[in-house]
């Protein structure tokens, strides 16, 4: 059962010191630099309050954005399928790969891919299957999942890298300078850029009165994934769309900020579908799969919020819970916090509850999502349903049930917290807690800080006492 897998995830991550330093060294650089980012950009919070009027506003009229942007695509000579989930869109791909003859089919770093499961889809057919994306390309060559939605690697530390590309690629370098490694995976991918049958994208957005894919990399690999091969396939979620590029420039704006921390992304691209006539470059044919997954279900079970996302990873830089355990842990396709609000859609709550209630609801995700999202909300609402469908275990349910009690009734509740602070004495030391009965899952994987001084309730008697004195 995936519950289990949870703790058993948690647990190896917590007893994995090179983890915690690959994760650290990442997520700390990320927040200063997003801080930096912010800090520098006067209208942040203008922008971010226009971002997201504007996906808000896409949201409700999701339906008349979805049927302009397919009929602008299809003017611009695009093929656009519809998916209702992630084997059927899967499938439209690999259908579209054998129509096509396709034996080498390189891959542009897209979660929705991931979320259709469909570089396994390609395996499965034995297509060549080439992620070009540097971090998509490490992970490739490691048999890993990706474990952030902006930095897939983010499990692996330089060093791994290193040994990676020396028992991969073909002329391997000895340096272990960053640039030499870039400069190795560039000479690396270059020929399958160029030998590739298709190339498979995700969109950033959707520009609806304009019928085009925008993507927006680091690297230039979107590009040089769509313009050789002779056919582009897009796939991406239906809640991409924004009205025109006039509105997608806020988003593009709050996106690198939140993300890399960079005031401007190296590459913003509007595909516009096949090249036409007199284009000297460009695919023959442009395949467009849009995916629901789950995504008009949120819409109507009060989740719609979350389709504002615009796949930053901010939110799991800043949760203390994912720089403790990384990605893997999670299970899924999208961890963090806003990975806990998504993954029950897709995955049913039964088997994506755990990482729901591993939560602290300290706010941090909303305080730097973009378009702000009440993640803490959305999460609490998660475990709402869990209660009511009774998705967790009966002793768990037991314990919320007596804390219910506990709070209901004051004078119960402060003899309970003094009884507890008198029992947890004896097992103090120097202020912590290493080992007590009945709190295993605590002490297994860190320390518990034992209580200090007062109670809460005792310090605000003896304040208000003090005032009314
Ligand atoms: S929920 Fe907000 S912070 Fe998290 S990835 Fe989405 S847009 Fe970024």
């Amino acid at each position: 059962m995936k519950q289990n897998k949870f703790k058993r995830n948690v647990s190896d991550a917590l007893n994995n010191p090179k983890l915690k330093v690959a994760i650290r060294r990442t997520t700390d650089r990320a927040d200063a630099k997003r801080a930096t980012a912010v800090k520098n950009f006067p209208g942040f919070d203008r922008t971010r309050e226009q971002g997201q009027k504007i996906k808000d506003h896409v949201i409700e009229y999701l339906d008349y954005y979805l049927a302009e942007f397919e009929r602008n695509a299809i003017a611009n000579g695009s093929i656009v399928h519809w998916a209702k989930n992630a084997e059927h869109a899967s499938q439209i791909v690999v259908d579209i790969c054998h129509e096509q003859g396709a034996k080498k089919i390189t891959r542009s770093k897209s979660m929705l891919g991931e979320e259709i499961g469909l570089p396994a889809a390609l395996d499965r057919e034995d297509f060549e299957r080439v992620e070009t994306d540097l971090a998509e390309h490490i992970i490739q060559l490691a048999g890993d999942p990706p474990s952030h939605i902006v930095w897939p690697a983010l499990h692996l530390t330089r060093e791994d890298v290193v040994d990676l590309f020396r028992e991969n690629h073909q002329n391997p370098i000895e340096s272990t300078q960053v640039v030499d490694l870039v400069s190795s995976a560039r000479r690396e991918l270059r020929h399958h850029f160029l030998s590739a049958d298709v190339g498979i994208t995700g969109a950033n957005f959707l520009v609806a009165d304009t019928g085009q894919v925008c993507t927006v990399t680091n690297e230039g690999n979107a590009e040089l994934t769509t313009t050789p091969p002779k056919v582009h396939i897009v796939t991406a979620g239906i809640e991409k769309l924004v009205p025109s590029i006039a509105h997608a420039m806020p988003l593009l704006r709050l996106l690198v900020r939140s993300a890399t921390g960079a005031d401007i992304t190296q590459y913003t691209t509007f595909h516009n579908g096949p090249k036409r006539g007199t284009d000297l470059d460009g695919p023959e044919h442009c395949h467009i799969v849009l995916v629901d997954n789950g995504r008009t279900n949120m819409l109507k079970d009060d989740m719609k919020e979350m389709l504002r996302c615009i796949r930053c990873g901010a939110c799991m830089n800043h949760c203390v819970v994912y720089k403790h355990i990384g990605g893997h842990a999670y299970g899924s396709v999208y961890p963090g916090p806003m990975g806990a609000v998504i993954t029950p859609n897709i995955d049913g709550l039964n088997n994506a509850f755990e990482p729901v209630s591993a939560c602290t609801l300290n706010g941090k995700c909303q305080e730097v999502c973009p378009v702000n999202i009440p993640l803490p909300t959305l999460i609490r609402a998660w475990r709402k349903k869990a209660w009511e469908k009774k998705v967790d275990t009966i002793r768990n349910r037991f314990l919320v049930a007596c804390f219910s009690q506990l709070a209901q009734r004051p004078r119960l509740f402060q003899f309970t917290t003094n009884m507890a602070i008198l029992m947890m004495k004896p097992f103090s030391r120097r202020g912590w807690i290493r080992w007590m009965p009945f709190a295993g899952s605590w002490t297994t994987n860190r320390d518990l800080l034992a209580p200090q001084g007062q109670s809460f309730i005792q310090q605000y008697q003896k304040n208000r006492e003090r005032h009314e004195a």
